[in-house]
């Protein structure tokens, strides 16, 4: 069984250096593997019956991905860009789900645990070591229903774009007035092609 230490040595030596989101994912991730009935794998292992849904891009989901091995190369991690610190771990084999978000007031709390401390950062994350998780996180009960085409697995479905003519797989095309299109050509696009002359 995997104990909190090893499991933080594991992420900080991924995600490249300790940090109070290292200490909280790590924290989030075990927190919410229990929720759901699922054992943390041991190192370089990775949980298949479970995928995770990541709502913020930041130090806590590199703690999230080492701890569950989970990934968006295996589709087993999800990103919504909500910039939000929490995280919802879904159990595949018996759908229960649970979404863990750190609690604002952990914040506040964290701070006055070691006042002495001169770094205030290093005084959040020896606060967050020793807190207990319902200190650090609410949970909501929730239900995810994964359409069949975000589950790991080959894609359901390959096709060109009618405007680009690049490949689109598994949905994510869209159709548009009878065309099907992809998404940049959707006018979802985040990058904006420079024509050369
Ligand atoms: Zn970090
Ligand atoms: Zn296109």
């Amino acid at each position: 069984m995997a104990d909190f230490d090893s499991v933080l040595e594991r992420s900080i030596n991924i995600h490249g250096h300790l940090c109070p989101g290292q200490i909280l994912g790590v924290k989030m991730a075990m927190f919410g593997m229990e929720q759901i009935g699922l054992p943390v794998p041991d190192a370089g292992e990775r949980e298949r019956r479970l995928i995770v849904y990541v709502e913020m891009d930041r130090c806590a989901t590199d703690a999230i991905q080492s701890v569950t091995g989970c990934s968006l190369g295996h589709r087993t991690m999800k990103f919504y860009d909500y910039g939000k610190m929490a995280a919802t771990f879904v159990n595949l084999e018996t759908g229960k789900a649970a979404r863990i978000i750190a609690r604002e007031d952990s914040r506040e709390k964290a701070k006055k645990i070691f006042p002495e401390r001169a770094d205030p950062y290093e005084a959040q994350m020896q606060a967050y070591k020793i807190m207990g998780n319902e200190e650090l996180f609410d949970i909501m009960p929730v239900r995810v229903d994964i359409p069949p085409e975000d589950m790991p697995g080959r894609p359901l479905k390959r096709i060109a774009c009618s405007r680009c003519g690049e490949y689109v797989q598994d949905v994510r095309d869209v159709c548009r007035d009878g065309h099907v299109l992809c998404k940049a050509c959707d006018n979802e696009s985040y990058y904006v092609k420079i024509e050369e002359t």
